[in-house]
């Protein structure tokens, strides 16, 4: 039985290198430029903030980044997942089908919309949703399919809009694919096309840990379909005056600085995807670890370099790593993400009876070490060297017997 990975026995004192990067996207004088210009601009007792230019401003900017007809912003990817699930108007009994091994927000926005969540199984080398497992739970209740980008892995949608159109609802038509990008904003999918430009709406978040951020909150929907953008501005501003709403708008400082966050993200998604492919080249004599994938294309953005340890130290072995490298070497690793269902009260209780022994043997030997495009050289060189040793030292006890 795999251990809870959400309870793994941690050294969080005394960290050289945090569990993981607190920052994604980073800042460069044309964004405290941005800021300090809006900052002035606002600061007038006839408009304050009110100005709501340089948001349409940034919803446009968005729209064109990833080939999208419409781009509306949030102040939560959060809340912007559970408007789009909202508009679903989903009834008892309707099924949102998701990987187990997922961020816990996607997961409980279906629960708050009224949704049962149904979880299947990732594939076992990229850990994004498997299609195969998502036909065996598809069914006539199904309403959306809740597809995330795992930790920057850029999945391929189109199965998923062939698994959707074969099995339509009896009234609702073909399940809806809904795209959850919050740790995949600039990449492609293997058609090459824009993460954002593919399935019915794609979730972004500007979070602080993403890989651009709007001072630290703040979210983005891109769809093709005009009827969703339409509802979701409703959605945000108190329901239009036409149905229920909340307050959920983005803010001109926030979009300011969005404008020139986008304008950059090529350069931080290039930066961060050269320190990830050199990583695994540090990494890649390690026998016992499985390393990401190297690919070129865009279709993986290493949101986080992520690291397999082998099927016989699942549990305690991962966890014996994450501990060496915290406790000896100060170096901290987070695993991104645990199975839902295992690391959440809520989801447990929405999901008993459900159980993908794939994604719990999977989860047990996942870890993440502390790794971002600016860290120097030379602590770069350091974390490569301390998991080489901490995986030594590991392997004394668990690969002898
Ligand atoms: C961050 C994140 C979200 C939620 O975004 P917030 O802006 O923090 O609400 C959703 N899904 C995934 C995969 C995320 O990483």
């Amino acid at each position: 039985m795999p251990t809870n990975p959400a309870t793994v026995p941690r050294t969080l004192t005394g960290l050289r290198w945090p569990v993981e990067p607190a920052q994604g996207g980073w800042y460069t004088a044309a964004e405290h430029e941005a800021v300090r210009e809006m900052l002035a601009a606002c600061d007038d007792w006839r408009t304050g903030w009110k100005n709501t230019a340089p948001v349409a401003d940034f919803e446009e900017a968005f729209a064109t980044h990833t080939g999208a007809n419409y781009a509306v912003t949030f102040n939560s990817g959060g809340t912007a997942l559970e408007m789009v699930l909202r508009h679903l108007d989903l009834q008892p009994g309707d099924e949102v089908v998701s990987c187990a091994i997922n961020f816990v927000g996607p997961h409980l926005a279906v629960i708050g919309q009224g949704g049962r969540l149904v979880l299947t199984e990732p594939d076992p080398v990229t850990l994004n949703l498997d299609p195969a497992d998502a036909e065996r739970v598809l069914s006539e209740r199904t309403r959306a399919i809740l597809l995330t980008h795992w930790n920057g892995a850029v999945a391929d949608i189109r199965p998923f809009l062939d698994l959707a159109h074969n099995h339509p609802h009896p009234v609702h038509g073909p399940p809806v694919v809904i795209v959850d990008a919050a740790r995949a904003c600039g990449g492609r999918t293997p058609t090459g096309a824009p993460v954002g430009a593919e399935g019915w709406a794609t979730v972004f978040s500007f979070e602080s840990k993403k890989l651009m951020t709007t001072f630290g909150q703040g979210g983005m929907v891109t769809t093709q379909d005009r009827a969703l953008a339409e509802n979701l501005r409703r959605l945000r501003t108190y329901g239009g005056r036409t149905q229920w709403g909340v307050n959920q708008m983005l803010s001109a400082m926030q979009a300011a600085v969005g404008i020139v966050q986008l304008e950059r993200l090529d350069e931080m998604n290039t930066a961060r995807i050269a320190r990830a492919h050199e990583r695994t080249a540090h990494l890649a004599e390690i026998e016992q670890l499985t390393l990401p994938p190297t690919v070129h294309d865009q279709t993986h953005l290493y949101y986080r370099h992520n690291l397999l340890v082998p099927e016989a130290w699942a549990g305690s072995g991962r966890d014996a790593l994450m501990e060496t490298l915290a406790a000896e070497h100060k170096v901290g690793s987070i695993v991104n993400d645990p199975v839902t269902y295992l690391s959440h009260d809520l989801i447990r209780a929405h999901t008993t009876g459900q159980h993908c022994p794939r994604a719990e043997q999977l989860a047990a030997r996942l870890l993440c070490p502390c790794l971002h495009p600016r860290m120097s050289e030379h602590d770069e060189a350091a974390i490569c060297g301390a998991i080489r040793q901490a995986t030594a030292t590991v392997a004394e006890t668990y690969d002898a017997s």
